[in-house]
């Protein structure tokens, strides 16, 4: 099946095309299709992953699939949320959102945090039943930033479980431990579900 994935960044294309291929799900960008960047202006991770599905879809023809990621913190209401790509401004660096991370969250020693990704997939823009997944990586952060792999607030989240930060883990890890990682096990989940992946064969009775 061919899918458009609504997403300009050349990264996450190969992230999500290496482990959606051998599913038999061929991926290809908007930006090769001269679709554009659609807004990302909801309230919520998935609904603003559900706009740029429907969007990439209606200008495609194609089914599609959307994410939408960041980080949440409790001990903010929330933030940065669904603004964690322009937290200190609309072009923000990640160094310029670090440093506004750890100045609000001064008065807390290590405040729990979570990356949240949600996925959606339509198979038209008018889909009545688009297959929505979740995946959320459970963390703390620390003010001294630490590793230098990842991107965005990686430095800054540690991994309780490995005592590092996701910045100091191998990308190879990363990626099988990820918000994304576990959203995309979901989605196959989901796909398997509706059918629209064929379901995995059941071992036999009693076997
Ligand atoms: P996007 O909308 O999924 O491209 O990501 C929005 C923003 O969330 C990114 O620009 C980062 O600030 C943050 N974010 C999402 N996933 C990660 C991650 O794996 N590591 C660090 N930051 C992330």
């Amino acid at each position: 099946m061919k899918v458009v994935i609504a997403s300009h960044n050349r990264g996450k294309l190969g992230e999500f095309s290496a482990l959606l291929a051998p599913l038999g799900l061929t991926l290809s960008d908007p930006g090769s299709l001269g679709i554009p960047a659609p807004q990302e202006d909801r309230t919520t991770f998935v609904e603003n992953a559900l706009d740029k599905a429907r969007y990439v879809a209606r200008a495609s023809g194609l089914p599609a699939l959307a994410d939408d990621s960041g980080l949440v913190v409790p001990a903010l209401g929330g933030a940065p949320g669904i603004r964690s790509a322009r937290y200190a401004g609309e072009n923000a660096s990640d160094a310029e959102n670090n440093a506004l991370l750890i100045e609000n969250l001064s008065r807390f020693e290590q405040p729990e945090a979570h990356y949240y990704c949600a996925l959606v997939f339509v198979r038209a823009h008018d889909d009545p039943a688009p297959v929505i997944a979740t995946g959320l990586w459970r963390g703390a952060i620390i003010a001294a930033p630490r590793g230098v792999h990842g991107f965005g607030y990686d430095p800054h989240f540690l991994v309780p479980e490995f005592n590092r930060t996701a910045a100091e883990l191998t990308p190879d890890r990363k990626n099988r431990l990820s918000h994304r990682a576990r959203a995309l096990a979901d989605l196959v989940a989901g796909l398997r579900e509706s059918g629209d992946l064929p379901r995995r064969a059941r071992p036999a009775a009693g076997a």
